[in-house]
Parts: C-alpha cells; sequence; structure tokens
C-alpha cells in the first residue's frame, strides 16, 4: 500500500480559500506547474524561498509514493520590466546593458539559478521548458481565444478582451479583485495603447524594427505576452485539467488570474484543481526584489560576505532556516534569526547521526507509532514544516533521554525511529547534513595523506614509475601535488 492511502494530505487552495483534501485527478499521479525565474538576474534569497516551498511539495508529494511530474519553466523572453505590456523585455534591457547577446543573458542567468538551487539541494523537476522554445505552441492558443472571440488584434498586436471575458466568466476568481475596482484604479492610457480597455493584457506583442526577440507569426513579427507562456507550457504537458499550479503569491495578480483567464477562453475549462501561493522573504520588513536592491544573494550568505552577516552560512542551515516557518507566512530574514536557526540545525543533524547507535532494550518505553504519525499529520496539515521540525526536537529530546537511560527504546522501534528521522530529515526536508560532508571531506584528506607517504616511499626505494604514477593518477582527479621544502602538500 502507497502512504498516500495511508495518510491524508490537505492542501490550501487560494481558489477557495480553504484546505481541501488533496485527491489527484489521476489515481496515483500528480502534475505540478510552478513558475519559474525570469533569467534576467542572479537569483536572490526571496526566489529561492518560493522555490524551496515547492521542494517541499515535491519531496512530500514523492514521499507519500505519488507518480509527481514536476514542470517549471524558463522565463526567457516576454516578461517586461515593472510587468507592463509596454516598454523594455527585462531580458533584452539586461543584454543591452551587459552589452552581450540576450540569449546570452538567459544561459548566464539560467546556469546561476541551477548551481544555487542545487547547493540548495532542491530536487531538479521533471520537465524545465522555456518560453522561447514553446512559441508555436502559444501562437495556437492566442489563435483559440481570438476563434472564440475573448481576443482582437491591432497593429500586429493581439489583446485579451478582459470585459466580453467577463460577461460569460469570472475574471478576479482567483485574487478576489473586482473588474469595477480595478477599473477605477487604472488610469487611462491616453491613446498610448492599442488596447481598448486598460484592463486588458497582451497575448502577442508586435515587435518593432530594433527589437531583437522576434518571431513571424500570423499577425506579423513579434514575441508572447507573459502570462500566456505559462499556460501554454503547462497544459502541453500536464493537460487541459491538472492537479497543483504553484508560484509566489506576488503572482496572484494579475499573472494567475491571467492564465485562468487565457485557459478558459481557449478550452472553455478551467485548468487547476489546486492553487498554491508561497509567501515572501523580507528583508528590514520589506519584500526582497531584485528591482529595489532590497536583497541578499545566496553566494553572500555562503561566503559571509555582506554587511548585514556575522559570518557564512552552509547552504543546509539556510534551507533549514526557511522551512522553520510555513511556506504560506512571511519570513523575515535576520542574522540572529539564522544564528538562532543553525544552532538548531547543529543540535538536529548530532541527534540524527547517532539514532542507529543507540543502546537497545527488551522493552520499549517511548511511543515511536504515535510520534510517527504526528510528523505525518503535521505535513499532512498543508505541508505545515514548523511543525514538523518542532517534532523532530521531540526526536532529539528522545535521543538524548535513551542515551541517558532515563527511556529505553526496543530493536524494532530504534530501526523505525531511526529511518523515520532520516526520511523526514534528509528526504522531505530536504537537508543535507554538513557533518556529514565535513567527514567526507577529512576522509579524502586522509586517504590522499596516505598516497603521499606511499609515494615517498616509493622514490626512497627509487622506484620512479610508481611516485610518478601515484602523481599523475591524482592529478587526473584535480588533486595537484607541490613537493617543497617542508614536505609534499596538496589542495583539493
Ligand atoms: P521572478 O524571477 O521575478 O519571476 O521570480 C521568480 C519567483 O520568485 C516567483 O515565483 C516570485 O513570486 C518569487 N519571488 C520573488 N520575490 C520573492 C520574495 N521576496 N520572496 C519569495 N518569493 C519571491
Ligand atoms: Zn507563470
Amino acid at each position: 500500500m502507497a502512504l498516500y492511502q495511508e495518510q491524508q494530505l490537505k492542501v490550501y487552495n487560494s481558489l477557495s480559500g480553504e484546505k481541501e483534501v488533496f485527491v489527484p485527478i489521476h489515481n496515483g499521479k500528480v502534475g505540478m506547474y510552478v513558475c519559474g525565474p525570469t533569467v534576467y538576474n542572479y537569483v536572490h534569497l526571496g526566489n529561492c524561498r518560493t522555490f524551496i516551498s515547492f521542494d517541499l511539495v515535491f519531496r512530500y508529494l514523492k514521499h507519500l509514493g505519488y507518480q509527481v511530474r514536476y514542470v517549471r519553466n524558463i522565463t526567457d523572453v516576454g516578461h517586461m520590466v515593472d510587468d507592463a505590456d509596454e516598454g523594455e523585455d527585462k531580458i533584452a534591457k539586461r543584454a543591452r546593458i551587459e552589452q552581450i547577446e540576450p540569449m546570452e543573458i538567459v544561459q548566464k542567468y539560467t546556469v546561476n539559478f541551477h548551481n544555487i538551487l542545487k547547493q540548495f539541494n532542491n530536487l531538479p523537476p521533471s520537465i524545465e521548458p522555456t518560453a522561447t522554445g514553446h512559441i508555436i505552441e502559444q501562437i495556437a492558443i492566442i489563435q483559440g481565444i481570438i476563434d472564440n472571440g475573448f481576443a482582437y488584434e491591432v497593429n500586429g498586436s493581439v489583446y485579451f478582451d478582459v470585459e466580453k471575458y467577463n460577461k460569460e466568466h469570472h475574471y478576479g476568481i482567483l485574487s478576489g479583485r473586482k473588474i469595477e475596482d480595478l477599473l477605477s484604479n487604472t488610469r487611462d492610457l491616453d491613446g498610448q495603447s492599442d488596447k481598448r480597455n486598460p484592463l486588458d493584457f497582451a497575448l502577442w506583442k508586435n515587435a518593432e524594427s530594433q527589437h531583437i526577440m522576434r518571431w513571424p507569426s500570423p499577425w506579423g513579427d513579434g514575441f508572447p505576452g507573459w502570462h500566456l507562456e505559462c499556460t501554454a507550457m503547462s497544459t502541453k504537458y500536464l493537460g487541459n485539467h491538472f492537479d497543483i499550479h504553484g508560484g509566489g503569491m506576488d503572482l496572484k495578480f494579475p499573472h494567475h488570474e491571467c492564465e485562468i483567464a487565457q485557459n478558459e477562453a481557449c478550452t472553455g475549462n478551467t485548468p487547476v484543481n489546486v492553487w498554491m501561493h508561497a509567501n515572501m522573504l523580507t528583508l528590514n520588513g520589506k519584500k526582497m526584489a531584485k528591482s529595489t536592491g532590497n536583497n541578499i544573494l545566496p553566494n553572500e550568505l555562503f561566503s559571509g560576505e555582506n554587511a548585514i552577516l556575522s559570518k557564512a552560512f552552509a547552504p543546509a542551515v539556510v534551507r533549514f532556516f526557511m522551512l522553520q516557518a510555513h511556506y504560506r507566512s512571511v519570513l523575515d530574514f535576520s542574522d540572529e534569526a539564522i544564528l538562532a536557526s543553525e544552532r538548531g540545525f547543529n543540535r538536529l543533524m548530532e541527534a540524527v547521526k547517532h539514532s542507529s547507535e543507540l543502546p537497545v532494550s527488551a522493552q520499549s518505553t517511548v511511543d515511536i507509532q504515535g510520534w510517527r504519525q504526528q510528523c505525518y499529520d503535521a505535513m499532512n496539515d498543508d505541508f505545515n514544516s514548523p511543525i514538523l521540525i518542532s517534532h523532530l526536537f521531540e526526536g532529539v529530546r528522545l535521543v538524548n533521554v535513551i542515551k541517558e537511560g532515563k527511556e529505553q527504546i526496543n530493536a524494532e522501534d530504534l530501526a523505525l525511529f531511526t529511518s523515520l528521522l532520516h526520511a523526514f530529515a534528509f528526504d522531505v526536508l530536504g537537508l543535507e547534513s554538513t557533518n556529514i560532508m565535513a567527514a567526507n571531506n577529512d576522509k579524502l584528506e586522509g586517504v590522499v595523506s596516505m598516497l603521499i607517504q606511499m609515494r615517498n616511499e616509493a622514490r626512497a626505494n627509487k622506484d620512479f614509475a610508481m611516485s610518478d604514477h601515484i602523481r599523475d593518477e591524482l592529478a587526473k582527479l584535480n588533486i595537484q601535488l607541490k613537493d617543497g621544502k617542508e614536505g609534499t602538500s596538496f589542495s583539493l
């Protein structure tokens, strides 16, 4: 029996505003789409929080035994400065500033994004499609929306007709915004735009002659609107109706609202069962953002090179800090808060490491089954990682009292206890033990020192073939030996 048949997962659905029992559309399988980054700059810690939140969701669904298809896109065209429909494309602007090709910008920051998420021990998604790789699919959806009468073409651009759509559907269903309020808050565009109504949004934009990122379309050369790519890529890989769509809270409106509208206008159906929104990481009480400069880069944390930090922090500690807050709560970053997390993380790792060495008794005086269910209950309650972590600290307490002989555990319970501590800490929370990494490094240094000693013995015996062989083989592994006055040293 799969774990998901035994455990009842509830997920908060932004669409209903309630926690709902999670039932996938296809038995045992989950389709999940999460909006990925716009790759025009280094990913900041706030972005990482959202991707770590959904990594937790992905990991827990997998842990429950679901077969998950996790699609997370790369936005490499069509996202305009200020999230607007007019003005410059974020990537094209960056390319102009750095004086390189837009696709060089995309490559540079995609590599950075992958590298950082790997350090945070995020699992890669099942599919990572790019907006530029799905222009044909986007054009087909625009055509479908035009054919259904919910979009119009003006001067080579195509706009979504929000008022017309709202007559038959509900624009604002996700965000709770009302079209009248939106209209009264919108400045008239004074004829600067081709839109019939300021609420309308671009599906396709005509490219002016100097615009580099452009594709042919039935409406002339241009490029797709930002909201459209997610509609195209989610439905291409997950179907017109799928289980979970996620993203940061700031994407709920207009991005996700427009995604729903595009889907319904094209297919007549609502695309997603559960909408999930991860809350923001703040710094000094304000949202971390690329545009305002109020942010920290992950590498600054890993190196300690930022004036607000007292020291460097391992990626696993940063991840633990994030998971100590529920994904739907705002989390404020500070040096004191992450220092406290580091102490907790070390205590937890120490206990996990030593749990298997605990003394075994004939009888248990501790209730491991009860503790197991408390851990699951926490995660089943909308992925409540802070509550799970508090139960893991109860596990730390158990390790200590059993070690001190104040409580007893039998062999069967100990095997269960150890495997659960590992499963929750490493598989579900995705914490990589920095202790384990440090221990592996110590072992490697020990092995290289031993080889240096063998090489010294070979040289003393004038067996230069052997001594060169050792040096060359180590060099192949990128371990360089340096012979100096004080003996041989090496760098890993
Ligand atoms: P972007 O590259 O700007 O499209 O952002 C990528 C993801 O990061 C989106 O899901 C955003 O909602 C999310 N995001 C942006 N800023 C923050 C923040 N301060 N805290 C958490 N998530 C954020
Ligand atoms: Zn999106």
